[in-house]
């Protein structure tokens, strides 16, 4: 029997509202089902493959006017494309008196946060207009703390008791406030943790987060051709996956529904009648055939080597050389290590101009044998619950690689068993992608026939 939903979040995100003619799409979606209550809209994306997206036009118009340089290109171009989608739409709406404000407030000197957000905020305008929806400002809902820290209870407990009468509401994605009243964004996509929590807010019985793919694909689209939709997919799998570079959904989108175990439904808005990846608390009860969920990667990473003989026995060696990137603020991505050798793999851009300091301070911390550092290293996240417990797996995994002429330059796995993640050099990269998908992906494709 299909569960019947009453209370739906959903968020649409930049390409479902990038004209007027998607603007109707993500309408005519809304209005289909009375459960699909409270609208979470991005800011105006790309049109095609070379347009620019409206929160990169804020940003150029912000860092254009923080060195002085002439803005009003860009900003005439933020402004025709809003005039268009409400043309489009045959609105009756003027936002000029909304242009006015910010382009008084770039001339004042504002944030950057503050200027990137209207993208979301002047959607969300036109969106409750066009929907009939109350407009709920994301300001007077989402909180941040003096840290910039996101402000999870105090956001629950206002939006919750903000949203709790209203029928049908748009709250735009992206951004919130600081305890001093000025706004402050999310991460770049940050519109999925919106929609995230306002679900928990509204205790909604799922999350549908409307985007230009039928769900989330066994591997990024623009590597492998027509990839597998994932169906199922758990929200640690998921978190994974997005954290290594699978870029469409925000990675901590997670945490607010988790709270609440609300299930997330991706969605195509381009093909509504495909049903998309649910992603849920746990996957007992949905069997899938598949060893592998997904694959996901990212590049831009260099490994620092450290060897020393017998530094298994020297008490505090890995503690000394972590300090050495805590006292710098630099966080590590892994740690993989043996017996004599440990590596630190981290964020390239992290140590750019500082390598030499940071090589000069280990050596002082642990005197070290030997120390190298390898740079344009590409990580390659390989993801399923079911892997735990199924021998065989690393050892496919490197003769996928092995076949294609592709060298590991580091391996980690954690105990958890959920992922494998090899480093490989960023020139070998789609082909490493390539080879593993085609080893677990294509051969349960055939079984499955
Ligand atoms: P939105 O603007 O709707 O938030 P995004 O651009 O943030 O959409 O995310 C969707 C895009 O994510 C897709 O168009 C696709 O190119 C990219 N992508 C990368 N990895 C994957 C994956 N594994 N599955 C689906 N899409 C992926
Ligand atoms: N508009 C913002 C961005 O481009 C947030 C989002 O789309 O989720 O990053
Ligand atoms: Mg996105």
């Amino acid at each position: 029997m299909e569960r019947i939903f009453e209370k739906k979040v959903v968020k649409f995100g930049g390409s479902s509202l990038a004209s007027a003619e998607q603007f109707k799409k993500s309408a005519d979606i809304i209005k289909a089902e009375e459960s699909r209550r409270f609208v979470v809209p991005s800011a105006p994306g790309k049109r095609c493959g070379n347009d620019t997206k409206v929160t990169d036009l804020l940003i150029s118009c912000y860092k254009k006017s923080a060195s002085g340089e002439d803005w009003s290109a860009d900003f005439a171009e933020i402004k025709s494309r809003y005039n268009d989608i409400i043309s489009g739409l045959g609105l009756n709406v003027s936002l000029d008196a909304e242009f006015e404000v910010i382009s008084e407030n770039l001339k004042k000197g504002t944030t950057q946060d503050y200027t990137a957000s209207r993208g979301e905020y002047l959607n969300g305008i036109i969106l409750a207009n066009y929907i009939g929806y109350e407009f709920v400002d994301a300001a007077e809902v989402i909180f941040f703390d003096a840290e910039g820290r996101f402000d999870a209870d105090k956001t629950n407990e206002v939006m919750s008791k903000r949203l709790a009468d209203v029928k049908n509401a748009v709250v735009p994605g992206f951004y919130g406030s600081s305890p001093d009243g000025s706004i402050k964004t999310f991460s770049r996509g940050g519109s999925d943790i919106t929609g995230a929590i306002v679900s928990r807010a509204v205790c909604a019985d799922i999350y549908e987060n409307w985007t230009d793919v039928s769900g989330f694909l066994m591997c990024d689209p623009r590597i492998i051709d027509d990839p597998r939709p994932i169906s199922i997919i758990t929200y640690r799998e998921l978190r994974e996956l997005s954290y290594m570079g699978a870029s469409v959904l925000h990675e901590d989108s997670i945490f607010p529904v988790k709270v609440a175990g609300i299930p997330i439904n991706i969605r195509n808005t381009n093909r509504p009648e495909d049903s998309g990846t649910l992603i849920v608390p746990s996957a007992e009860g949905y069997n899938s055939g598949d060893l592998i969920t997904g694959i996901a990667g990212k590049k831009g990473f260099a490994i620092i080597r450290i060897e020393k003989d017998m530094m298994n026995q020297e008490l505090g060696f890995g503690m000394r050389v972590l300090k050495v990137f805590a006292d710098r603020g630099i966080p590590f991505e892994h740690l993989p290590s043996g017996i004599d050798t440990m590596c630190v793999v981290i964020n390239e851009n992290d140590i750019k101009d500082i390598e030499d300091e940071i090589i000069t301070d280990i050596c002082k911390a642990v005197n070290p044998d030997h120390i190298d550092i390898s740079h344009s290293i590409g990580l390659i996240a390989i993801v399923g619950r079911n892997m735990a417990g199924t021998p065989g797996t690393a050892a496919r995994i490197f003769s996928a690689l092995a076949r294609v002429g592709v060298n590991i330059r580091m391996i980690d796995q954690g105990s958890s068993e959920l992922n494998i993640i090899v480093g490989v050099e960023e020139k070998s990269f789609n082909r490493a992608i390539k080879s593993i998908y085609l080893e677990f992906c294509i051969e349960y494709e055939l079984q499955d026939c």
